[in-house]
């Protein structure tokens, strides 16, 4: 390999014989031969060199609303500037962004190094930067670093799968503000569906990130038939209830037929509203519903009296009501975090004055 293709080394690698490298970036800890890549096809060990490839590389950018990510109790209304680089480490069948994710090979890449990703989201007057579309962790160094490049009228969030091993979360958290974590299902479904052995790092993932004080909100994409059994999602909702704190935002977000599961029909509505009904059932505050705009429960009420205190239509905040951070009836303290990020109702044009 020529010296111009080489990738960025990796922060943390374990050397092995006959330069063979274990990685640590995901809890596969692929142990890579020299010339070859581990799973994610992104990182690489050249020599006994492990290099991640899409260093400074990006594949996809834009302006989201952060509510798209979808965060919804952090820096409401703030614009970010999404991210990504190629690959992941899974391979699920109802991937929406494959051909970035997982036959990437051909995609075409822009060089949009740290600095110049940090300066963009400035220039652009966005709050953040969100590492999204693949799998931010498998890009770590490129975000680390990107993080590292942004001042504090930057704020930087991750969506992801929340397969990273224990020391990947504890670097991680010093730098990231925010995370959705997607948790796709049981054991068997990660198995069948994504590639996935053991989901189990993930829980922990999330108890680590959400201990050192990143905020954490949780999204289950339901599938008719594959991951919507209320009883599994019972659990996962008390399990977040005692480990994440019952504040956590929940979101039950609508699948559409994508990649290999194209037959598969839209997960009916009825569905995602019963699941829902299991989370507030478990003690969750917070409970959303996605991929389904102009759906009631896109909006955050008061979990005491029931007054809307941030009304949104899809991504859109429509109103935004706290009153010193709490209910304006009933003055309950409402969970939102990096209001330092916030525009409220402001990015949409609204003329509701802020009153944070
Ligand atoms: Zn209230």
């Amino acid at each position: 390999m020529s010296p111009s293709t080489r990738g960025r080394e990796v922060e943390r690698y374990e050397p092995l014989e006959d330069d063979r490298v274990r990685c640590a970036v995901c809890p596969r800890r692929c142990v890579v031969p020299p010339g070859e890549r581990g799973v994610c096809d992104v990182r690489q060990n050249d020599g006994g060199r492990f290099e991640l490839l899409t260093y400074g590389r990006a594949v996809s950018t834009a302006i989201d609303p952060i509510e798209k990510k979808p965060l919804f109790h952090f820096a409401p209304g703030a614009r970010v500037l999404s991210v990504a680089a190629r690959g992941c480490n899974f391979e699920c069948d109802f991937c929406q962004n494959y051909r970035i994710a997982i036959e990437h090979e051909d995609v075409p890449e822009q060089s949009f190094p740290p600095a110049e990703l940090a300066d963009a989201a400035e220039e652009r007057s966005c709050e953040g930067i969100a590492y999204t579309y693949t799998e931010p962790t498998i890009f770590l160094e490129y975000a680390l670093d990107t993080m590292r490049e942004t001042g504090e009228d930057t704020c930087n969030v991750f969506v992801s799968n929340g397969y990273m091993t224990e020391e990947t979360a504890t670097q991680l958290a010093t730098e990231l503000d925010a995370i959705n974590i997607d948790i796709k299902g049981h054991t068997e479904f990660y198995r069948k569906r994504c590639a996935v052995p053991d989901p189990a790092p993930i829980y922990d993932a999330a108890e680590t990130l959400a201990d050192a004080g990143v905020h954490v909100e949780i999204t289950n994409l339901v599938i008719p038939d594959e991951n919507d059994d209320p009883e599994v999602v019972r659990e996962r909702m008390a399990w977040i209830r005692e480990e994440l704190g019952p504040g956590t935002p929940v979101h039950f977000s609508r699948f559409r037929p994508a990649y290999r599961m194209q037959d598969v029909p839209p997960t009916p509505i009825a569905t995602l509203e019963s699941l829902m009904d299991v989370a507030r059932e478990e003690g969750l505050y917070h409970v959303y519903c996605g991929n389904v705009p102009g759906h009631e429960s896109e909006s955050t009420d008061c979990p005491d009296c029931g007054t809307c205190v941030i009304k949104r239509q899809g991504f859109e905040i429509r109103s935004y009501d706290l009153e010193d951070g709490g209910c304006p009836s009933c003055g309950r303290p409402i969970e939102v975090a990096g209001t330092e990020w916030s525009r409220g109702a402001e990015s949409t044009g609204s003329r509701r004055r802020l009153r944070f």
